[in-house]
């Protein structure tokens, strides 16, 4: 951890997207938590509460919801208990994202109109979804709404498919957005990062051969961990970020330079 003192004391995070220990938006919720920020989780599904309650319960958040994102319903009853317990909000950690295991690995030409809509309504969309409902309790407090992505937004990366396509629409989603809420001093930025074992990439064909050629591709000879974007994150949530915002900005030994 590398959050020291207590630099997010008095601040209130929104955590959406941890399935387990090894979720990227765990490492982001360690390191705010280290910082002295009060914490509130999501789950989707009753299989992952098993996991994320004792998690929450570890850095002391009683706030843990249920929120699948594909379902306005449940973003907006996330929103009402935020706004009962809290009544206000300064971050909002975005850490979401889904497509169908066909998708991820073959032809990108064959995805279908389903399995297209799919990975952009959760992946993207529910970023603007649940920034709609933050501004409000964001407002006269600043804020930051960090979420994530991947270079496959940018750039063709085997298997990767429509999740690239929804990462690009993701990062370009994070510039407009930057747009509509800077007047309100609330920035909006995503963390481009480099591959890392968590749940979602087990679910892409052949990752362990994407995670090699990291290694071996990258300036520094070294794959990026979860603490990595941990320690990110936090800083777009604070004050060295407060002039940041619209933008993507890479953890990933440097992989994004490389031809
Ligand atoms: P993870 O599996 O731990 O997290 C993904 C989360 O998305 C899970 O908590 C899952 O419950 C949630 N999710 C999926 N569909 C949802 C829905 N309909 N409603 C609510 N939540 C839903 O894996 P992770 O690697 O920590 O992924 C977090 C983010 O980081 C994702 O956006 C991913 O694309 C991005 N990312 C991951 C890597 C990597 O190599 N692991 C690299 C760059 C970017």
């Amino acid at each position: 951890m590398q959050t020291t003192g207590q630099m997010f004391s008095g601040k209130k995070a929104l955590i959406l997207g941890v399935a387990n220990e090894r979720s990227l938006a765990w490492a982001i919720a360690r390191e705010l938590h280290q910082g002295g920020a009060e914490l509130a989780f999501t789950f989707q599904g009753d299989a992952l509460e098993k996991r994320v309650r004792p998690l929450a319960e570890s850095v002391q958040s009683t706030i843990v919801v249920p929120c699948n994102v594909a379902d306005d319903a449940q973003i907006e009853n996330l929103f009402s208990v935020i706004r009962e317990k809290w009544g206000a909000l300064d971050y909002v950690i975005h850490s979401v994202a889904f497509a169908n295991r066909e998708d991820l690995e073959g032809r990108f030409v064959n995805t279908s109109r389903e399995g297209f809509r799919t990975a952009l309504d959760i992946s993207a969309y529910s970023l603007l979804a649940v920034s709609r409902l933050a501004e409000p309790l964001m407002e006269g407090r600043g804020g930051s709404i960090v979420t994530l992505t991947y270079y496959g937004a940018e750039k063709v990366i085997p298997n990767y498919n429509v999740m690239g396509v929804a990462k690009a629409a993701l990062e370009a989603s994070v510039r407009y957005l930057a747009y509509d809420l800077g007047p309100k001093k609330i920035r909006v930025n995503a963390i481009s990062a480099g591959p890392v074992k968590t749940l979602a990439a087990a679910g892409i064909r052949d990752f362990r051969t994407m995670l090699a050629a990291a290694e071996e591709k990258t300036p520094m000879k070294e794959t990026i961990n979860a603490e990595d974007v941990g320690a990110l994150g936090a800083f777009l949530c604070g004050p060295g970020a407060k002039r940041i915002t619209g933008t993507t900005l890479y953890v990933d030994s440097g992989a994004h330079i490389m031809a």
